[in-house]
């Protein structure tokens, strides 16, 4: 366990979904299982920007979603693994 990990319920991880491309790091290296890839909603698909819409697409429009975000212990793992940067961490 990270040095940094704090209690859970304090924080949960954010899903940038213009940036998330499914690459699944965030679901490796998470400690708390907190993350699971799975198919973009009409309604998520809908919020992306064109940008988005493409990425998504190129990658089968799967991505990360927290389903257990109240085991987050704010370790980082996440936040650092993620080569798109797409996860940052938000107090609850
Ligand atoms: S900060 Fe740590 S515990 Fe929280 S979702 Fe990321 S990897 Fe999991």
């Amino acid at each position: 366990m990270n040095e940094n990990c704090k209690q859970p319920g304090r924080v949960v991880p954010l899903v940038d979904r213009n940036r998330c491309e499914a690459k699944k790091d965030c679901v490796r290296v998470c400690p708390y299982n907190v993350f699971e890839i799975r198919p973009l909603s009409a309604f998520d698909k809908s919020a992306l920007t064109l940008v988005g819409r493409m990425k998504a697409w190129a990658h089968g429009n799967e991505q990360a979603f927290v389903v257990n975000g109240q085991d987050c212990h704010a370790c980082g793992l996440c936040v650092t693994a993620c080569p798109e940067k797409a996860i940052r961490l938000v107090a609850v």
